[in-house]
């Protein structure tokens, strides 16, 4: 069997980290069988969807690196689903019917107010021609439901294991509007029979929908996809949390996050597999696997997802980062800044400190050790070591080790007090402006 998966995004927004997730199991899944990977653009809702939104997914997936191996849209493929929506109702699954919004919710409370689950009553099916005819002489546009059927609802879930549906306690679900527009449930059974999807994999939001959608699988003559339907996300107050819906790339991207250390997060998040800064989605791919997903809801922690972001910026080598280093930034640099950041932007502030000018704050009791710091940088042979020579010189001459020693010649050569090693940045700052910045101190 080839592995095919989607990801089916509805453009009335950006994709926010729940979405994302989504993708990236879809992508990590169909890569680790050696399958393939579509975008289905879910715009059915003309009114809601908008093609800005149809770019920001794409530049999203893009920037994560989850390129499809095709895209289609629902909005194209409208005759198709006409089409079998007229086999569905000569076949007497799909059925016209005439309630008013404010009717159903007057039978809705009806029936809660006597303590029933507030199921369709199929009152539809009961009407003739002739009732039908009436009704839309007078005007009333039919919206459709799906006709479910009594038999039993059962499938093996891939995260959440064996789940069972008993049909007579589910509404008969809607699938097209009065306006003739369709709802998301049977264009995507019909589009995911088309496109030979293989799983389906998306969040427990879904898995009513499944129920529903399992059905009418079945009445299109078609062998169901495999399911699996992962917890959601919550944030750091372990609820679900209004703030994930507002994370999207742009956010991330503006926090200086790499798509690695998002990857490896959200690759990783929720499942048995400890979460490790990968630097590339090959042992994402590989360890990519349903079973170890748990199904309790997974933290989406922000400070972690920084962490990590450090320690995958740790690694990434100079190539890979050059065109967002300033301006004449070399390779040298970057290793040596390269231990100090949590994100790449801030390479730009060591790079200052190299270039100069830099301002310090000394202390008036080492403005005569700075003195002799400045004498002993001029005698030294800067080709070999001048950290250690200086330092060394230094020693001998003042009595001075350790902080007393260190901090004032960081803070006079850096104008900060902490930063990369001393011994491999001095030379990047070089004797010319070592010289300059010893004697500004001293
Ligand atoms: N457009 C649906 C959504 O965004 C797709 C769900 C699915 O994957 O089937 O929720």
């Amino acid at each position: 069997m080839t592995v095919i998966t989607r990801f089916a995004p509805s453009p009335t927004g950006t994709l926010h980290v729940g979405n994302l997730r989504t993708a990236l199991h879809n992508w990590l899944f169909a890569k680790a069988h050696g399958g393939r990977f579509l975008l289905r653009i879910d715009d059915t809702d003309t009114a809601r969807s908008e093609e800005r939104f149809v770019a920001a997914i794409r530049a999203d997936l893009a920037w994560m690196g989850l390129n499809p191996d095709s895209e289609t849209r629902q909005s194209a493929r409208f005759d198709r689903y006409e089409a079998r929506f007229a086999e569905l109702i000569a076949a007497g699954r799909v059925y016209p019917a005439y309630e008013t919004a404010q009717e159903l919710e007057l039978k809705r409370k009806v029936l809660l107010g006597r303590g029933l689950p507030p199921i369709y009553d199929r009152a539809a099916l009961a009407l003739g021609d002739a009732d039908r005819a009436r009704l839309e002489a007078g005007g009333v546009q039919p919206h459709w439901r799906f006709r479910l059927d009594a038999s039993g609802i059962e499938w093996d879930d891939l995260v959440r294991g064996a789940q069972r549906f008993d049909p007579a306690t589910m509404s008969d679900p809607v699938v097209r509007r009065a306006d003739g527009s369709w709802l998301y449930l049977l264009p995507s059974v019909i589009d995911d029979i088309d496109m030979g999807v293989s799983h389906v994999v998306r969040g427990e939001d879904h898995v009513s929908n499944t129920a529903s959608q399992l059905q009418m699988f079945a009445a299109l003559g078609a062998e169901p996809p495999r399911f699996a339907h992962e917890a959601l996300l919550t944030g750091n107050e372990g609820k679900l949390s209004k703030r994930l819906g507002s994370l999207g790339v742009e956010h991330f991207r503006d926090a200086g996050i790499e798509s690695q250390a998002l990857a490896a997060l959200l690759g990783r998040l929720g499942t048995s597999d400890p979460v490790e800064p990968f630097t590339d989605s090959a042992p994402l791919i590989a360890g990519f696997d349903f079973a170890r997903f748990g199904r309790a809801p997974a933290r989406f922690d922000e400070a972690e997802l920084a962490a990590l972001n450090a320690k995958i910026v740790h690694q990434l080598e100079f190539g890979a980062v050059r065109a967002r280093l300033p301006e004449g930034m070399t390779a040298a640099a970057w290793e040596v800044i390269r231990p100090n950041l949590s994100t790449i932007a801030e390479a730009g502030d060591w790079w200052s400190v190299i270039e100069g000018p830099v301002t310090a704050a000394i202390a008036e009791e080492d403005r005569a050790f700075l003195d002799e710091a400045a004498k002993a940088a001029a005698g030294i042979d800067w080709s070999a070591e001048p950290w250690a020579q200086l330092t060394g010189a230094l020693k001998e001459a003042t009595g001075r080790k350790g902080r007393t020693l260190f901090l004032p010649l960081r803070l006079a050569l850096t104008g900060r007090d902490h930063g990369p090693d001393m011994a491999a940045l001095l030379p990047l700052i070089g004797k010319d402006r070592a010289l300059e910045r010893l004697a500004r101190a001293a």
